[in-house]
């Protein structure tokens, strides 16, 4: 495997809590305020358009397809594109925060330090990514809640065969790998400190969670969108909102919104450290305000 290292990092910063983060805001405001012209001069069209830059998945130099899939106005009228959601890699399908997370499982951690690898997904471009760095790598997906975890199970739409499990009660034994990793499903796990405390538990000694979700950054406490009651009955305290779901074409209901509440919970179920870290970069295809990776050593 050759990373071309000419390339600048994307990593802009790493943080441990809020007070880390919030300190070095102001300093911050005005990188953001040229990051804002960038894309103020880069989006000159509501049409879709090809940007060339460096995929940390393909290591090499590919078009990525911006669109207006999910894009969204502001509080004060300017409108984005989705920016974690879009410029995808037109030669393996990974789009920025896919893509993101790929970089930093080769340029933030010792890669050969894992072997056993899990990721909670098996259906997608980005499990296929993975695939390529560990063969060995286990994947599921949850299917439905009428099968056990680490049973085979069918996926209706596309009649396809896939381990199920249930993150909040996984099938693994202690200890069983060196790294998890999940994209954008905690948020859609109402019990998600069950599901921080079973990727803690199927982790080895130094063993690392890796992880994204929709994150809040000016959100103090994580915001609860969705409950369930004990009747089993959902409970909503916002809009229901619901995210693409590989499994299934009615989507995934999202239960928070994170904010940075989530770094002291993942130290409360299993991990010792447990981090933030930020990235942004238009040569790797990462633009629009500063996003981040999470990750956790158990
Ligand atoms: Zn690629």
């Amino acid at each position: 495997m050759k990373i071309n290292n000419f390339f600048p990092s994307i990593w802009l910063g790493e943080f441990n809590d809020k007070e880390q983060y919030d300190a070095g805001q102001a300093d911050r405001r005005d990188l953001y305020s040229v990051l804002d012209s960038i894309d103020d001069r880069l989006l000159i069209s509501r049409h879709g358009f090809s940007l060339k830059a460096y995929c940390a998945s393909c290591l090499g130099i590919t078009p990525m397809q911006v669109t207006w899939h999910y894009g969204y106005a502001n509080a004060d009228g300017s409108i984005h594109p989705a920016w974690t959601e879009t410029a995808a890699c037109e030669q393996c399908g990974l789009n920025s925060r896919m893509r993101a997370v790929f970089d930093f499982l080769l340029r933030k951690t010792d890669l050969h330090r894992f072997s056993r690898v899990y990721m909670a997904e098996c259906t997608t471009p980005s499990f296929r990514a993975v695939r390529k760095l560990w063969p060995e790598v286990v994947g599921s997906e949850f299917v439905g809640p009428e099968y056990l975890p680490g049973q085979t199970a069918t996926i209706a739409h596309s009649g396809e065969n896939v381990r199920h499990e249930d993150l909040t009660r996984l099938s693994f034994r202690n200890g069983e790998f060196d790294l998890v990793i999940t994209q954008d499903v905690f948020e859609h796990i109402p019990d998600y400190h069950a599901a921080f405390a079973e990727c803690a538990r199927v982790l080895s000694r130094q063993g690392m969670l890796v992880f994204t979700i929709p994150f809040f950054p000016a959100l103090p406490a994580t915001q609860i969108r969705a409950a369930v009651l004990s009747d089993g009955s959902i409970q909503h305290h916002l809009p229901p909102e619901f995210h693409g779901n590989p499994v299934s074409s009615e989507g995934a209901l999202c239960f928070q919104n994170f904010g940075w509440d989530i770094l002291p919970a993942l130290r409360s179920a299993g991990f010792r450290e447990a981090r933030a870290s930020m990235y942004w970069g238009p040569w790797q295809g990462h633009l629009g305000f500063p996003f981040f990776v999470f990750s956790a050593v158990r």
